[in-house]
């Protein structure tokens, strides 16, 4: 969703409350897609202070889908997402930061909402993703997921290391 700020940019101490909708249906990124689920309108507010500068601020909450790191099994992650931007103004303009990257939330006098959702999502983004503290993960031979049944494959050989260390012990028992 695209909201125009040419109004609110050219009138000093305006303010502007929109309804806004998030529209992304999935996150994407480098990682793959992750659907948004449990979006809610929300009130985003946009305040030319003394025509030095737009502030842009709101809150809602979504939920993103992303897979467990060890079963892979999706897990439903809520995010509280709280935008609050600062964009200075000259003369009526967006003064553009040329620090900034090009794919901004500002294109023209338009602001991405759906941009400005997408960084929030960005900076919330989990490091580690467990369906429970205690999952099983997926069997490294069959797949299967642990958490539901065992499969009894011998997984322990897998592991060199480990194959090793049991050798040691069984020697150590026979002697
Ligand atoms: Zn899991
Ligand atoms: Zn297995």
């Amino acid at each position: 969703m695209m909201i125009d700020l040419t109004n609110v940019i050219s009138t000093a101490d305006k303010k502007l409350e929109v309804t806004v909708e998030p529209e992304m249906e999935c996150f994407t990124s480098a990682m793959g897609c992750f659907p948004i689920s449990n979006k809610k309108p929300f009130m985003l507010c946009l305040t030319n202070d003394d025509n030095k500068r737009l502030l842009i601020s709101g809150d809602t909450t979504l939920d993103v889908t992303i897979p467990c790191d060890r079963c892979l099994e999706d897990v439903v992650i809520p995010m509280e997402i709280s935008i609050d931007r600062i964009v200075n103004l000259s003369e009526g303009m967006i003064l553009m930061d040329p620090d900034e990257e090009e794919d901004t939330f500002l294109k023209e006098h338009q602001l991405d909402v759906d941009r400005l959702i997408y960084d929030e999502i960005l900076v919330h983004w989990p490091t580690k993703v467990l369906c429970r503290d205690d999952c099983k993960g997926i069997c490294p031979v069959c797949g299967q997921n642990l958490n539901q049944r065992d499969c009894g494959c011998d997984r322990q050989v897998l592991d060199p290391r480990m194959a090793k260390f049991q050798d040691v012990f069984k020697e150590f028992k026979e002697v």
